[in-house]
């Protein structure tokens, strides 16, 4: 939709197609049909190559024997073809992706995709109006009120909304109305979203209590600690990635160094999620899996890279291979010394998980307060979260 709507704005022809027809069809066949396409597109310009499901071809190589020959053969086609390109060919590509952690580097390297843009999910006022948009092709009552109707479905894409409103004029037919109702439309969103809830995440009202009190979680911890606005933006509208809720660190200025100090209150900040999870609703979530990886990692590398453990000194005992493909770590140490690691780096995060329950347990009323404001803004900014911290 957003591609098309793109090439429609530049008024250019539109190529597009799907990374799975690619990788779908007989030996060989993707690579010339990856070099059919752009020879078109070439003689066309200028124009708009759009490629869905890109991460169907552009996964990651493994480098292993006999891995996807296909895939690696299509993928390499569309690179050389990228590199091809001199700087004023007119042609556009454009691609699209539900994974973009698993691109192959080569592809977003610079020259070849070198604009990420990021489509959200809509916040609260976005629905509201993608709602309002499209109840415009049907004919609905005067009392619709489109900013209930968008309160029940925090998470919900625009192509749902879409299909919310369809519903509900369906309903309204098959009644042998000729407009659809606020009744209509609450009925709908069951239909439509119990059909897409495997697939995406839409929060019940307790799952959004709790992701509130886990974001404001990290947020307070990281404002206690530095005292300055810890997040530019914290919101409990699931993320395309999968994430229930987002905060968004601001990094002051350039800042390449880090102290052991900095670190620390990295990984209590990491901790916080969960910390105030245990605070209010005295249970754990699964919500917190990739905080734990986080300050697992910090943690590991303060203690084997970065010299920040008083018995091992600054005797490296990792070693950091393969930079460009994903940064694997390798152990070079004795399994003793493997075992004593393990051991400290439990004993770093735990210390700070525990300063993280304290800052909580000392500021429980901020806690409530910017938990129940986000809860019912759903997206709340850096400078509310402050206005309200010190009030
Ligand atoms: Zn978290």
């Amino acid at each position: 939709m957003l591609a098309k709507a793109v090439a429609g704005e530049a008024n250019v022809p539109f190529f597009s197609m799907s990374g799975s027809e690619f990788v779908e069809m007989f030996v060989g066949m993707g690579a010339s049909k990856v070099r059919d396409l752009f020879k078109q597109a070439k003689e066309k310009a200028p124009c708009i190559v759009f490629i869905d499901e890109i991460d169907a071809i552009g996964k990651k190589r493994d480098g292993q024997v006999g891995g996807n020959d296909e895939r690696e053969q299509t993928l390499n086609q569309l690179l050389t073809e990228m590199d091809g390109f001199e700087g004023n060919t007119g042609v556009i590509i454009l691609a699209a992706t539900n994974r973009p952690e698993s691109l192959d580097p080569a592809l977003t390297r610079p020259g070849r995709f070198d604009r990420r843009v990021p489509v959200e999910l809509p916040d609260l006022k976005g629905r509201e109006e993608i709602l309002k948009v499209h109840a415009r092709k049907i004919k609905v009552s005067d009392d619709v009120d489109f900013n209930k109707v968008a309160r029940m479905v925090s998470g919900a894409s625009g192509a749902e909304l879409a299909n919310i409103v369809n519903e509900a004029a369906l309903r309204a037919v098959r009644d042998g109305r000729s407009f659809a109702t606020q009744a209509d439309l609450e009925e709908s969103i069951e239909v439509v979203i119990a059909g897409y809830q495997k697939k995406n995440a839409i929060l019940t009202d307790q799952e959004k209590w709790i992701v509130s009190y886990h974001e404001i979680g990290h947020a307070l911890v990281a404002a206690m600690q530095n005292h300055s606005a810890p997040v530019q933006k914290i919101t409990i509208i699931p993320r395309t990635s999968g994430a229930l809720g987002y905060t968004m660190q601001v990094e002051e200025g350039n800042h390449y160094l880090l102290s052991q100090e900095e670190l620390e209150n990295k990984i209590a900040t990491l901790t916080g999620g969960r910390a105030a999870e245990e605070l209010i609703f005295h249970s754990a979530s699964t919500g917190a899996s990739n905080d734990i990886e986080q300050a697992t990692k910090l943690a590991r590398s303060m203690i084997t890279r970065y010299g920040m453990s008083d018995s091992f000194d600054m005797v490296a005992l990792e070693t950091v291979t393969n930079q460009y493909l994903g940064s694997d770590a390798s152990l070079a140490c004795s399994a003793e010394t493997a075992a004593e690691i393990d051991r400290q780096v439990v004993d770093v995060v735990k210390r700070q998980h525990e300063k993280a329950s304290k800052i909580l347990k000392d500021n429980l009323g901020k806690l409530h307060e910017l938990s129940k404001f986000l809860y019912e803004k759903e997206t709340i900014t850096g400078d509310e979260f402050m206005e309200i911290l010190n009030r």
